[in-house]
């Protein structure tokens, strides 16, 4: 199975990957996280792109699609991957299409999870995440059992930098500008499956998962 996760920040695409990639054993690619361990390995790139996510700004399409290249051509994704938070242009999804053809395979869908604005700055500012195993949760509608602490790992939790409410609101703009075109791009390629990322997590997974068998 390969598949791309599209949609506005905060949507949920996290939380359904996690679920997803268990489902069908294939590794779970995202490019925030990649950046993220990057910044917290203090990396070149990581320097880079932590400019750009503190104003809530894209990281220049060069530097994302040349990591994404490297990732796809490791041993772990010959039989399938999820894509979790790339593309994010026209010009990243043209760049994917033109690697996967040459490496002779195809994107089996494209999920897009839609959320209404309001609800994705609840979401992302609600937002914890285990400091040792990356499980999301968040204060209110995913609350873990003890407060503060991961039920996975007994890790602590934070709050990313970029989920503040300014910074919310500027990557939903960046999203609407530069994002949301590939809604268009992949229905026109009929890979398209639109969700309401409204409904509780349990239930959207199970959505996704009876429309992509
Ligand atoms: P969210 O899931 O809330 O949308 P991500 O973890 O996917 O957040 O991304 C966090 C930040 O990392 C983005 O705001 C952006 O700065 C950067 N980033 C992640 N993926 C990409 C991408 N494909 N292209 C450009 N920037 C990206
Ligand atoms: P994204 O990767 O799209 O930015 P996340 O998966 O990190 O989104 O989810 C954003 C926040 O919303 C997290 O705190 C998560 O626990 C919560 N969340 C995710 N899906 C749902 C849902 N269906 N209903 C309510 N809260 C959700
Ligand atoms: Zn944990």
């Amino acid at each position: 199975m390969r598949l791309v996760l599209l949609g506005p920040p905060g949507a949920g695409k996290g939380t359904q990957a996690s679920a997803i990639v268990k489902k069908y054993n294939i590794p779970h690619i995202s490019t925030g996280d990649i950046f993220r361990a990057n910044i917290k390995a203090g990396t070149e790139l990581g320097k880079k792109a932590k400019e750009y996510m503190d104003k809530g700004l894209l990281v220049p399409d060069d530097l994302v699609v040349s990591i994404v290249k490297e990732r796809l051509a490791e041993n772990d994704c010959k039989e399938g991957f999820l894509l979790d938070g790339f593309p994010r242009t026209v010009n990243q999804g043209e760049a994917l299409d033109i690697e996967l053809e040459q490496m002779g395979l195809k994107l089996d869908k494209v999920v897009n999870i839609d959320v209404e604005r309001e609800v994705l700055i609840e979401r992302a500012i609600g937002r914890r995440i285990c400091k040792s195993c990356g499980a999301t949760y968040h204060i209110k509608f995913n609350p873990p059992k003890e407060e503060g602490i991961c039920n996975v790992c007994e890790g602590k939790l934070f709050q990313r930098d970029d989920d503040k409410k300014e910074t919310v609101e500027r990557r939903i703009e960046v999203y609407q500008k530069q994002t949301k075109p590939l809604i268009d791009y992949y229905t026109k390629k009929r890979l398209i499956l639109n969700v309401d990322g409204s409904k509780p997590i349990d239930i959207l997974f199970e959505e996704i998962i009876k429309a992509l068998e």
